[in-house]
């Protein structure tokens, strides 16, 4: 047998290729961010400059290094280029090395090398999606299907590459997803006529289920649920409030106009969707009443899991 395995393969040179992959996804990443909410093609058309719509040359579009040549501003028309976008393209390739690292270089040297391309791909997979599940809740507070639904998917038909059986990653998902569900949608709503949580909390916590059991859904949501608490205090302290995203006020604003301009049945509709949308009303001032979007940490504590599971688990049941 002269089949490669990952002990053939040269280390540096995977980092490299991985690190490429990691920031390339990264600049794609930005286009889901903005077109994925408004369910705008991914495909069609090209990437183009969110000022005058001229198509954004290769060159240009070089992850980091073409915000850094330009200074952060449009060759085309000079509009400014917000630093989030190398900022996900930066942390695109820090995911891809982290996986490697953390992931890719601990398994066994026998691993094949068609093994080690699969799991590389469905790990940068997991966390690129996870990454604009984030940046999607920050803008628009809601965390859309494909992802956190395609990704619950993805853990399911990678099970066995993963060494996790199909039970484990069923139990897991109906655990992460019921465990929010339960009682901050479904409890909550009898309790206080709104949602506490949204269902995409729900799916991106199954999602967590299904990839690492529940033990990687408890963690998410624990792990999130704390790193959540601690940036609220944080950001409350220093800046004295807790924005809500632009996008999600004027959501709200068009809601209003729909209202204003809709009567009887319609109407009548209108209001009882609005009465149970926690977001289509104001948040109350103090920390306690303040919106955070969930996702972000969630998100977060599911990564942590992925690349320090073992570790987390040695230090919770030694
Ligand atoms: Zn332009």
């Amino acid at each position: 047998m002269s089949l490669v395995t990952l002990a053939d393969l040269p280390g540096p040179f995977v980092t490299i290729i991985a690190v490429a992959l990691g920031l390339v996804f990264g600049s794609f990443l930005n286009v889901v961010i903005y077109r994925l909410p408004r369910a705008q093609s991914l495909s069609h058309p090209g990437s183009r400059c969110p000022g005058c719509g001229e198509p954004i040359r290769v060159y240009d579009n070089i992850p980091v290094l073409g915000w850094l040549v330009l200074r952060g501003r449009a060759r085309c028309c000079g509009i400014k280029i917000p630093l989030r976008y190398p900022l996900v393209e930066a942390l695109g390739g820090l995911l891809a090395w982290a996986i490697v690292r953390a992931i890719i270089f601990e398994l066994p040297e026998e691993t094949s090398w068609w093994r080690v391309v699969l799991l590389f791909a469905l790990y940068l997979a997991l966390a690129l999606g996870l990454l604009a599940a984030s940046f999607i809740d920050l803008d628009h507070m809601y965390l859309p299907d494909p992802i956190t639904v395609g990704g619950t998917a993805l853990g399911f038909a990678s099970v066995l590459l993963r060494d996790l059986t199909l039970r484990e990653a069923a139990v897991g998902a109906a655990i992460g997803f019921l465990v929010v569900w339960l009682p901050f949608d479904f409890l909550y709503r009898r309790l206080r006529g709104q949602s506490g949580m949204g269902l995409g909390d729900a799916k991106l916590v199954m999602l967590a289920g299904a990839w690492f059991g529940w033990r990687g859904a408890l963690f998410a949501l624990l792990g999130g649920a704390v790193q959540a608490s601690l940036t609220a205090v944080v950001v409350y302290l220093t800046r004295g409030r807790l924005d809500e995203p632009a996008a999600v006020i004027r959501e709200r604003q068009e809601l209003r106009e729909l209202l204003e301009s809709s009567e009887g049945e319609a109407r009548a509709e209108l209001e009882r969707e609005i009465a149970l949308d926690p977001l289509a009303s104001e948040p109350e001032p103090g920390l306690g009443k303040a919106r955070l979007a969930f996702g972000p940490f969630l998100a977060l504590a599911t990564i942590e899991y992925m690349l320090f599971g073992d570790v987390i688990l040695q230090a919770v049941f030694p």
